[in-house]
């Protein structure tokens, strides 16, 4: 097999290329539809880059441009694996790559820098855990206040945040000492904020630097204190492990890479591209199953139930986002919930909340 299909990103733009890769005498060649050739890569210099199963990505290596291929065709990567002496088996890359972690601190400017100039969304995944806790709170900030425009869809004369009314505060009480326990468990960079607003959907979400929702239809759905708090979790999952941050700073790309180096974001289209981001995308597998384990560490340290989590997650579908998709008798439901009730310790748990708490809470949105 000398040629086939590929995928290419020139590193310069976000737009993806179909090519025809061809497997020359010593290199890759990458050519376009019309047989213009964009990129010729010595196999002595190809680099294989993380992806997906079943898909080959490699790059050049010590290029600058930041270009990758793609390449699909199970064959064909096959025999392109064949020709790339150095795509590596042997795990010396990996090795290396965690060698370099520290350097990473040093690299987080020239990466900035990179990104605004070439706008590559790969990067962000990376920048991402470099933030400093102050700019990522005001990135989180600037997208709060978009959020809530978009979701505020109701009647004029409702209050869109439950919990304010005079009837509602007890109720927005009982949920702070749930949160303050969480929150005490977590030992998070920087305090935690939330809202509770009149959504019917069973979801929640969190926003860069620590902003939870909690959509009324969760509390609604649930049927006691540690269920909602298993949610609550999971967001703080998705906040210590800037999920939202890198999301968000993979959406708004350019826009917000300059508004953080010039310390200003709001403004610009960015920030509505952002909050969409936050309201109809999905993280991936991965980071749902590191968003689960780490609720699950985080409600057994705060000596509470850890399959209130996995039970509220089958009643409610597995989504505990806005983006994700309910899928009730899912394998990958149903693996989560497995995954989740493994970390349930033996030891006695404490309720989040007394009964009456609980009634209050039940009531955060009856005003
Ligand atoms: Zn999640």
């Amino acid at each position: 097999m000398q040629s086939g299909a590929g995928i290419f990103f020139d590193g310069i733009t976000s737009a993806r290329h179909d090519v025809a890769v061809t497997l020359g005498a010593a290199s890759l060649v990458i050519s376009d539809r019309t047989g213009n050739v964009l990129a010729n890569w010595p196999y002595n210099e190809l680099e294989p880059l993380t992806a997906p199963d079943k898909v080959l990505r490699i790059g050049r290596r010590g290029n600058l441009a930041l270009e990758r291929l793609e390449i699909f065709d199970a064959d064909f990567a096959h025999a392109v694996d064949e020709q790339a002496i150095h795509i590596d088996r042997t795990g010396m890359i990996q090795r290396r790559q965690r060698g370099s972690v520290i350097g990473w601190t040093v690299a987080a400017t020239v990466s900035m820098l990179l990104v605004a100039w070439f706008g590559i969304p790969a990067l962000a995944e990376r920048i991402a855990p470099l933030l400093p806790v102050t700019i990522e709170r005001k990135l989180g900030d600037a997208v709060d206040v978009q959020t809530r425009a978009m979701l505020d869809t109701g009647k004029t004369g409702t209050a869109f945040e439950c919990g304010t009314a005079d009837s509602e505060k007890a109720g927005r009480a009982a949920l702070d000492k749930m949160i303050h326990r969480l929150e005490a468990a977590a030992g998070l960079p920087g305090p935690l904020r939330s809202i509770v607003v009149r959504k019917v959907e069973a979801n929640a979400l969190a926003l860069p630097g620590g902003q939870v929702y909690i959509f009324r239809g969760l509390i609604d759905k649930a049927e006691n204190a540690d269920e909602v708090a298993g949610v609550i979790a999971h967001e703080i999952g998705h906040v210590a492990h800037r999920d939202g941050t890198k999301a968000v700073l993979q959406a708004g790309g350019l826009s917000f890479l300059f508004g953080m180096l010039l310390g200003d974001f709001v403004g610009g289209g960015a920030v509505v591209i952002a909050a969409k981001t936050v309201l109809q995308s999905s993280y991936t597998r991965e980071a749902e199953s590191a968003a689960d384990a780490y609720a699950a560490a985080l409600m057994n340290k705060a000596g509470g139930n850890v399959r209130a989590l996995a039970t509220m997650l089958t009643r409610i579908g597995g989504a505990t986002e806005p983006g994700m998709k309910i899928l009730l008798d899912h394998p990958e439901t149903k693996a989560r919930v497995a995954a989740i009730n493994k970390f349930a310790d033996a030891k006695s748990t404490t309720p989040f909340l007394d009964a009456k708490e609980w009634a209050a809470l039940k009531r955060i949105c009856a005003g």
